[in-house]
């Protein structure tokens, strides 16, 4: 097992206010910027059904046609796997995108070759074109050079709006980087500042909440965190294991109970680099796994023997809140109980709330993203009131394990 604290450096997102922006790219009147985006968003029977990603994008898109730039949008969807598949097509995704951008957008059925050509070399300054699912090339996913040529044959700049992609080391999200002079877009920039703001050189004290289901799955990021925050709050499944290692009786809780050796090395790894560990003290806990189960509250030193812990306790919630409130930036990836069923939401909801109000107080810088958080924010209404709030699962989990976006090295080049 490794629990190594990530030197300051290693995160290429701590270099994040350095990227040039696209007011770097000079004038940009009528010239082919290639914009790779996210447009990979949640649809339904052809119809989009949540359009966060899309916005998010949308202010690169419209201050790029404002500039006069011929705006060539590039983009993944879902899995194709270097096959055509009308099923995966863009084009609905460009359809919607006219109401939020406020402006026409056309679309061409290819990414490479002569159609695409052809619709870019009609495009006016100002306009809009989405290419076809670049995912339809299985040069896409293997970063292919020939691929990426012909990509780049498309532009004459390259601009980079995808912070949710840039774990992967893409044709359109790495490679163009290579071949085309560029820029980070306003939303990946934005992305790039905040996790500047909440780990690269953050205001401490600094709060990193770990919820969610297993240890097993987060072991990387807790390994990286330990020893760059002040306090690691461990909530959800993931605390049960640590209560367990603990030599606590956890009844029928879930947890990884193999995973408790590597429970206590991160306990002592923590107490020697000055990193406290908060783990519940107490828990809602139930016989049966479902909504409105039979429940109560009892100490972790007294959890029934058939009976599974699945929300934090009231005294735990007191204990997470006082420590927000002596924070100055907090970053939350991971629920602290079972959200999705009432009442055991109740526990986030509370500590969500109380990271709100302190953000909205001025107090707190608060970053959250990454699976189910954005999920269990919104259902605690308080998404909004973060300081910011990702739009990247997979890059964001990865960015809290201290690993190398691919796409975010190729652009600080
Ligand atoms: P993750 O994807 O690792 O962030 O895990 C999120 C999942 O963890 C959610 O679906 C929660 O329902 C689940 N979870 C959180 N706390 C518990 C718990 N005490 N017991 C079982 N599942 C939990």
């Amino acid at each position: 097992m490794s629990v190594q604290p990530a030197k300051r450096d290693e995160n290429p997102a701590t270099a994040g206010r350095r990227f040039a922006g696209i007011d770097d790219l000079g004038d940009l009147h009528g010239r082919r910027v290639l914009l790779r985006v996210d447009l990979n968003a949640p649809m339904q029977d052809g119809v989009v059904t949540d359009l966060t990603r899309l916005q998010a994008n949308a202010v690169t898109i419209k201050a790029l046609a404002a500039k006069g730039a011929r705006v060539i949008v590039l983009s993944h969807f879902g899995r194709p796997k270097g096959k055509w598949d009308a099923s995966q097509s863009l084009r609905p995704v460009a359809e919607a995108l006219p109401v939020i951008i406020g402006l026409p957008v056309a679309f061409a059925a290819d990414c490479v070759g002569p159609v695409a050509k052809a619709a870019v070399n009609g495009m006016a300054p100002g306009s809009v074109l989405v290419l076809q699912n670049t995912r339809f090339y299985p040069g896409e996913e293997a970063n292919d050079p020939e691929f990426t040529a012909q990509l780049a044959e498309l532009g004459d700049v390259y601009v980079n709006d995808a912070f949710s992609c840039a774990h992967r080391a893409h044709a359109s999200t790495a490679g163009l980087a290579g071949l085309l002079p560029h820029a980070a877009g306003i939303w990946m920039k934005k992305e790039l500042d905040a996790l500047e703001a909440a780990l690269g050189s953050p205001k401490h004290p600094v709060v990193a909440v770990v919820g969610g289901a297993k240890v097993s799955s987060k072991l990387d990021v807790i390994g990286n965190l330990v020893g760059k925050v002040d306090h690691l709050v461990i909530g959800g499944g993931m605390a049960n294991t640590f209560l367990f290692a603990e030599g606590k009786e956890i009844g029928k809780s879930l947890a990884e109970r193999e995973m408790a050796d590597t429970a206590r090395a991160i306990v002592e790894k923590a107490k020697a680099a000055g990193t406290e560990i908060v783990l519940p003290v107490d828990g809602v806990v139930a016989r049966e796994f479902k909504a409105y189960a039979e429940n109560e509250v009892v100490s972790v030193d007294a959890v029934p023997e058939d009976a599974m812990i699945l929300d934090i306790g009231p005294a735990s919630i007191e204990r997470v809140k006082a420590v927000l409130r002596q924070a100055k930036t907090v970053v939350w990836n991971g629920p602290f109980g079972v959200f999705e069923m009432e009442p055991f939401d109740l526990g986030t909801n509370a500590c969500a709330r109380e990271a709100a109000k302190l953000t909205r107080e001025g107090k707190l810088l608060s970053v959250a993203g990454g699976g189910d958080t954005v999920a269990a924010l919104n259902h605690a209404g308080e998404c909004e009131a973060f300081s910011f709030v990702s739009t990247a699962g997979g890059a964001f989990l990865e960015w809290l394990e201290g690993r190398e976006l691919p796409g975010v090295k190729a652009l600080a080049k």
